[in-house]
């Protein structure tokens, strides 16, 4: 309803000293974050010559380190009624620039220690930046004059809440902006369907400029009240460090990128190797976690496999996208299929329409009933959306914010998907992981499943090579464990017992390393400049 439309921080005072977030500098409360937001949010008005809470329509770019700041950083931003812009403190400073450029800020918000960051930048820009102090004194930020005032906007739903750019992956990152209705469509959408509650305790690992990291893991807690406990970046160790240990508050949820759970598995492979510790770990994540999830980029088979193995849960993957959240589901409670993302959320409805001028619907479901077009079944094709959760518009981009929604309302993924066994199955983007070769249409997505099962492969990329022939070959970009080999004809023979034909790659790049972002994923367009100049 429209009255829930209010962003997390509203909530805050009633939660009160309940322990809102844990970083490595302390523990913070539901209270302490407000008040130091509030104090941060007078600094804005002041500095920027508004009114307290008047700077509808101006945007605030805000770099903080993983810990309580971020959330301070954001809440005043709302609070002084401007949009949130997350920065992130690994992008080199061009990206930077670009962003607090692109996005037009009218101010800079550094936390502790990235003043030195983004001073420079400010004083080219021309810009004022607030430095805060570092985060075990936020609480010299709720200042005296400052303190009584009341927030007195009263009009959220339709207020721009957050720009925040996509990863890149297929151009240079578009701002994609959401109001606070948005916001709070995708938050309570996922604290209804995973059931989170104030006594939940999740450990947080993300990048905290992506929607992954920003609402699943850390708008969604908060507005139950629960705790997050915050990781300044992501290390195997720490994380199976908290994920068992037995001092209060005891992490119960966990949420993450695929690579993060193949590195943890990598981890455990290599330390946990004596029987008890074995059936320690398993014990401990069967009887304390109660939800896993994996996502942004797709879970690879043997990953599901061997995270069941070692800690007795299966992963719950779902698919989601900076410019709609989270669109479709494995359920909380019911069977998750591995490989596939499940039906849609509450209140989001998709949909996937046939590659052509005509936009014939294949197949069509809400979160509670499919339809699928008679003598359709089973086609792949576009995977649209719709639904509360969908953001407004690229910032600045009115002709790409058109290009992407049908006349009818629609959001275009440029995600090619398929609806099977009844629910949908992502075969990737259409731009980079649809290979066209030969008159066959082949899924990257799907030639990466069937080469991890391969033992020596640790991480592969498919990509499509250009080809005079065949328009483009199925080219396989490998990263094999330490100390093994290929070559083509062999991975070719391996292939043949386990592929269809026609997928089978046809070229074959080893990398010692497969060249990923902060979020797991791969730059395909980048990879074929690179190999394929
Ligand atoms: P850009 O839009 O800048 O090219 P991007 O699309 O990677 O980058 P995001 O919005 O962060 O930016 O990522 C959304 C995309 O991630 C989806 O369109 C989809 O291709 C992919 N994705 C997310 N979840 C899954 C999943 N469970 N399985 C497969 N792909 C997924
Ligand atoms: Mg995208």
């Amino acid at each position: 309803s429209r009255t829930n439309q209010k962003p997390v921080f509203t909530k805050a005072p009633a939660f009160g000293d309940k322990l809102a977030i844990v970083d490595t500098s302390g523990s913070y409360s539901y209270k302490q974050l407000y008040c130091s937001s509030l104090g941060l949010a007078g600094k804005i008005s002041t500095a920027l010559g508004c009114d307290f809470g008047g700077l509808e329509g101006k945007r605030v770019s805000f770099l903080c380190a993983n810990d309580a700041s971020y959330t301070v950083a954001q809440w005043a931003a709302w609070m002084s009624g401007g949009t949130a812009v997350p920065l992130y403190g690994k992008h080199p400073q061009s990206e930077l620039e670009y962003i607090i450029s692109d996005s037009q800020s009218s101010l800079l918000v550094a936390g502790h220690p990235y003043a030195e960051t983004l001073k420079p930048l400010a004083q080219r820009l021309g810009l004022p930046c607030l430095a805060l102090p570092p985060t075990s004194n936020l609480g010299t930020l709720d200042a005296a004059d400052t303190q009584e005032k009341e927030i007195s906007i009263t009009d959220w739903a339709d207020r721009p809440a957050m720009i925040i750019y996509t990863s890149g992956t297929t151009g240079r990152p578009k701002g994609v902006l959401h109001t606070h209705s948005s916001i709070q469509a995708m938050v309570q959408c996922l604290v209804s369907e995973w059931a989170w509650s104030r006594d939940d305790v999740i450990l947080h690992t993300l990048p905290l400029h992506h929607v992954h990291g920003i609402v699943n893991k850390l708008l969604c807690p908060l507005w139950v009240g629960a705790t997050c406990v915050m990781l300044p970046e992501f290390q195997p160790q720490k994380v199976w460090d908290m994920l068992l240990s037995s001092k209060a508050p005891m992490v119960n949820v966990f949420m993450a990128v695929p690579t993060i759970y193949s590195k943890l598995i990598q981890y455990y492979n290599q330390h946990f190797t004596q029987p008890h510790v074995k059936d320690f770990v398993k014990a401990v994540c069967k009887e304390r976690i109660r939800l896993m999830v994996s996502g942004s980029a797709a879970l690879p088979l043997p990953t599901l496999q061997r995270w069941e193995e070692i800690t007795g849960h299966t992963l719950l993957e779902r698919y989601g996208m900076t410019e709609i959240g989270m669109a479709l589901s494995n359920p909380l409670k019911g069977p998750r299929i591995p490989g596939a993302v499940g039906l849609p959320l509450p209140g989001m409805e998709v949909r996937i329409v046939m590659n052509n001028t005509t936009n014939t619907t294949i197949v069509e479901s809400n979160h509670r009933e499919t339809q699928v077009r008679k003598g359709l079944e089973e086609k792949e094709g576009e995977l649209l959306v719709r639904g509360p959760s969908v953001f407004k518009e690229y910032w600045n981009k009115p002709q790409e914010t058109k290009e992407a929604f049908t006349d009818d309302g629609w959001f275009k993924t440029g995600d090619t998907a398929v609806h099977k066994d009844g629910v949908y199955w992502i075969l990737g983007r259409t731009s980079v992981d649809i290979i066209k070769s030969g008159g066959y249409k082949i899924s990257a997505l799907e030639v990466e499943r069937h080469l991890l099962v391969h033992p020596d492969i640790v991480d592969v990329a498919v990509i499509g090579a250009p080809d005079s022939t065949w328009g483009q070959k199925v080219t396989a970009v490998v990263q094999l464990k330490p100390g093994a080999r290929m070559t083509l004809p062999e991975l070719k023979s391996w292939a043949r017992e386990h592929m269809t034909p026609y997928t089978i790659p046809t070229g074959l790049v080893l990398v010692d390393e497969m060249p990923k972002n902060q979020m797991g994923k791969v730059n395909k367009k980048a990879l074929v400049q690179q190999f394929f100049p």
